[in-house]
């Protein structure tokens, strides 16, 4: 008793993070030792370690529908109707831009290494390679607007589902503010319901993810034990991709941003700095609001009527980091299973990936989750034992290190609008951007 309560204790007493870094290393290490041994005792490792991963990978599934849900839901319905003026819209603007060009960067990125390619994993299961059939840009468009929503959610569509808990969302925070009393009552009381509906799926992924480092052993160790030694190039190719394009994207991208305001990069991003390096440490852009939010005001000059607005629903929506790597992550399944993406498959992704974005929760590892449905969107189904899920699993194994730049660029992206909204907007305070040429 005593030593079970001390092996729980030292578990869920380590840092996780810890815990995932050092499954990852020890799954490298197993798996490539077994490639030296028999075969026979490789295989018979793989089939009888696959429960556990696949759980892991079912639980992932599982989330998916519940927690974009609930978090676009009370996203949307956040947005105060009265308070969805120039601003609201200006920052929504940015924000749904912004991810739409990451997801573009990242695909560039993709193309450039091209992550996967020549790997040819093939499942333990017979390999599931089926060419998606793609469909023509009309009936993506269509495809978006639900005709049974309940069909959607069963189906786990995610551009249906998306749409409609937008749609939902901005519809009950009008109710919220609705004339008759019985009705803003009950819409609040449907929004508090939403919301703690959301913090419970936020609970799950946290418990999901305590069981994460068993689950990334076991992936990682299986696919090492099948591809050998030669899955470590890839892996790290796509790692070094993605954090090229995250930077590109912050020093490129918001500089330029950031410039046509007159604002500089090297201002921002000193203010900026203290969110960042907590968004990188925690994994959680809901969990760096606080931080966030006080850079902005204090450090940036925006004022809190903008920053209290633009940064809790940029923790929501706005996820530049995750739409980069969806992207270069679509990009390295489909070529590892031999299945390269087509210019089709590619616009799908765009889009898929954009709302998979702005569907993905605040938390750690909600990006691994969204990732599902950009694949789904494209016809990599991840069922157990199939080439994809292998392929799928790679990536689970390095994502914490993924997570960490994701969410560094997507609480980045927040504070980044915020200040660019203000000065747009004649708000900011422009003592703390002394050190360059202020312009009206
Ligand atoms: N962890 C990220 C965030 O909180 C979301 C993701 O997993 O992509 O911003």
């Amino acid at each position: 008793m005593t030593t079970r309560n001390g092996l729980f204790g030292w578990y869920f007493g380590t840092s996780l993070l810890l815990r995932i870094i050092v499954a990852l290393v020890a799954g490298v290490v197993v798996g490539i030792g077994l490639t030296f041994g028999s075969p026979e005792v490789a295989k018979q490792f793989v089939s009888s370690t696959a429960f556990f991963g696949d759980v892991f990978i079912r639980l992932l599934k599982m989330i998916v529908v519940p927690v974009i849900a609930f978090s676009l839901i009370t996203g949307a319905a956040g947005i105060t109707p009265s308070r969805l003026g120039r601003v609201g819209i200006w920052v929504l603007f940015y924000y749904i831009v912004t991810s739409a060009v990451s997801v573009v960067l990242g695909l560039g990125f993709a193309a450039l290494t091209n992550p996967g390619a020549g790997m040819n994993i093939i499942g333990s299961a017979a390999a599931v390679a089926k060419s998606a059939s793609a469909p023509s840009m009309i009936t993506i468009l269509l495809n978006v607007v639900p005709t049974n929503i309940f069909e959607s959610l069963a189906k786990g569509d995610i551009l249906p589902i998306i749409f409609f808990a937008m749609v939902f969302g901005i519809a009950l925070s009008y109710a919220k503010d609705s004339s008759d009393k019985a009705v803003a009552r009950g819409a609040e009381m449907l929004f508090d319901i939403t919301s703690a509906a959301a913090e419970v799926m936020y609970k799950i992924v946290g418990g999901i993810m305590q069981y994460a480092p068993i689950g990334v052993f076991v992936l990682i160790s299986s696919v090492f034990a099948q591809q050998g030694p030669k899955a470590v190039g890839p892996l790290l190719l796509t790692t070094l991709t993605f954090y090229a394009a995250l930077v590109v994207l912050l020093i490129v991208g918001y500089g330029l941003l950031l410039g046509a305001f007159g604002l500089n990069i090297v201002t921002f991003l000193k203010g900026a700095r203290e969110a960042m390096i907590t968004a990188f440490v925690t994994r959680s852009s809901n969990g760096t609001l606080p931080v966030s939010l006080r850079v902005c005001e204090e450090n940036l000059g925006v004022p809190r009527s903008i920053a209290s607005f633009s940064l809790p629903l940029g923790a929501t929506i706005n996820m530049n980091g995750t739409a980069i790597y969806l992207g270069i992550c679509a990009v390295f399944i489909s070529n590892a299973v031999g299945m390269p993406l087509n210019f089709n498959q590619q616009i799908m992704v765009v889009m898929t990936a954009t709302l998979a974005a702005i569907g993905t929760a605040g938390v750690p590892g909600s990006g691994a989750i969204m990732l599902l449905m950009v694949l789904d969107s494209v016809g990599l189904k991840i069922d157990a034992g199939s080439a994809a899920a292998a392929a799928y699993a790679m990536i689970l194994g390095i994502d914490a290190l993924l997570d960490m730049g994701r969410t560094w660029i997507n609480v980045t992206g927040d504070i980044m609008v915020s200040a660019v909204v203000a000065k747009q907007e004649g708000e900011l305070d422009a003592t703390v951007w002394q050190q360059q040429p202020a312009r009206a």
